[in-house]
């Protein structure tokens, strides 16, 4: 069906899934905006959405799900929440566009520094792939050189910088020590590979190892310090401070990725959570509301590196937009309101209870909740600390739990990790609780 004359979508958005998807892949490369969306638990296809509100989504048929993917976790206050919509339509009075500086960007800016412990200065860009690759062209303009450390496990968008090693074949990783540095994209220029070290995760004595023989050549180290990207997985006691002492001992600049760990556990990020303060950090996801924008954090001097004070350049013909801008403002008013943080911790507890005494009841693994995400652990035992051992977990159970929970009316995407919004309500909980309890049922054969 090329064209969409016998398509017919109604006032909500539904319509045909065969026909939709045959007519969006006349003209999306495989039908899609991102590869990412290929769902293996619906064999192939992609999840589509007529719309979302709160705490639910609405397929293609106007049947209603839990969601409990929550945008990627940028969706952390809700679906179409009042208070982004009203920030929206300030935009749209003010201009939509304006493409000159507003002061919006600022008022932003300013939230930032209130809350983020590293925050000095702030760089507004719009997605988490535009801002890890620019925390490292700051790191590597400021301090002269080259080389970047990253973490087997962690993922930090698909920049060229940075896309090695996030989640490799077992049997193609390489020993554990010294992991086989990987470009997980074709179109890279594979002798990047030589401005990347790649390290496992919470492994003091390796990092240490490699400083000691690269510190000259090495700008940053950069991880998620919470490891969300395999599950949620936490720092080891004295890690992070340990990694912070080296960095600092050997003059490399340490950054924590906080595109996904920003704003789980806390307002002040996984940084002010943990209590160790890197030098730069990113943000993005959960900040806009719903709406595309990142960020880069961090000391004033390492931030002025950037131009017009120092030689490192970025620049954009969005940067600012005033939509953005009002929802981004929007979203740090709620995350400084503690009543949204005090509901979280309500129904977190109500969730991850229900959780933990499901997969003890059918024997399923463990859950490792993170605040406002979690990740699901099938057929491992605790407590997990890497990606080598979170890539071991029972695949097929995995699979047959993500196809059930779809069918019962929980929306689980296939990836590691999961979380719930603001707008999550007890009844929502009890709601997905319930079809969680039949999906491990239908998953494991247990009565
Ligand atoms: N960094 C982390 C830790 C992420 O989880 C992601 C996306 O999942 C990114 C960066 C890339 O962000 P974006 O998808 O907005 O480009």
């Amino acid at each position: 069906m090329k064209s969409t004359e016998n398509l017919k979508i109604d006032s909500l958005g539904r319509c045909d899934p065969e026909q939709a998807f045959e007519f969006a892949s006349h003209y999306l490369v495989a039908g899609l905006t991102s590869p990412g969306r290929v769902r293996k638990e619906l064999d192939g296809r992609a999840f589509w959405v007529s719309r979302g509100e709160g705490a639910y989504l609405w397929d293609l048929k106007g049947n209603k799900y839990v969601d409990l993917n929550a945008g990627h976790g940028a969706a952390l206050v809700g679906h179409s929440h009042p208070a982004i919509r009203l920030a929206l339509r300030k935009g749209i009075e003010m201009g939509i566009l304006c493409g000159q500086e507003t002061m919006l960007p600022a008022l932003v800016a300013q939230r930032i520094c209130e809350l983020v412990p590293c925050a000095e200065r702030v760089r507004l860009v719009f997605t988490g792939t535009e801002a890890t690759q620019l925390a490292i062209r700051i790191a590597r303009g400021f301090t002269g050189k080259w080389k970047i450390v990253k973490f087997e496990g962690h993922y930090h968008g698909y920049n060229e910088p940075l896309q090695f090693n996030f989640q490799p074949p077992l049997d193609q990783a390489g020993p554990r020590e010294a992991p086989a540095v990987r470009v997980e994209t074709s179109g890279a220029i594979p002798e990047n590979a030589k401005y990347v070290s790649v390290l496992p995760w919470n492994d003091l004595g390796l990092l240490e190892d490699l400083l000691k023989r690269e510190a000259e050549q090495t700008a940053a180290v950069i991880m998620e310090p919470i490891n969300l990207n395999c599950g949620g997985l936490m720092p080891r006691p004295g890690y992070l401070e340990g990694v912070r002492a080296l960095t600092r001992q050997y003059n490399v600049l340490l950054v924590f990725d906080e595109v996904l760990s920003g704003f789980r556990t806390g307002p002040d990020l996984a940084q002010g959570y943990l209590g160790v303060t890197p030098d730069l950090c990113t943000l993005g996801k959960a900040l806009g509301g719903g709406l595309p924008i990142a960020a880069v954090a961090g000391r004033k001097d390492v931030m002025e590196a950037l131009a017009p004070v120092g030689k490192v350049v970025n620049s954009g013909t969005y940067y600012g937009q005033v939509l953005v801008m009002h929802a981004a403002r929007a979203f740090l008013d709620l995350a400084k309101n503690p009543y949204n943080w005090a509901h979280q911790q309500v129904i977190g507890k109500r969730l991850y209870d229900g959780l933990t005494s499901l997969f003890a009841r059918y024997q399923a693994g463990h859950i490792l909740p993170v605040g406002n995400r979690f990740g699901m652990f099938f057929g491992l035992e605790e407590p997990v600390w890497e990606y080598r051992q979170a890539a071991k977990v029972d695949k097929e159970l995995e699979l047959r739990f993500y196809k059930a929970a779809f069918n019962h009316g929980v929306y689980f995407m296939h990836s590691w990790h999961h979380g719930y919004s603001w707008a999550h309500t007890e009844q929502d909980v009890d709601d997905a609780l319930n079809g969680i309890e039949a999906s491990l049922r239908d998953a494991t054969g247990k009565s």
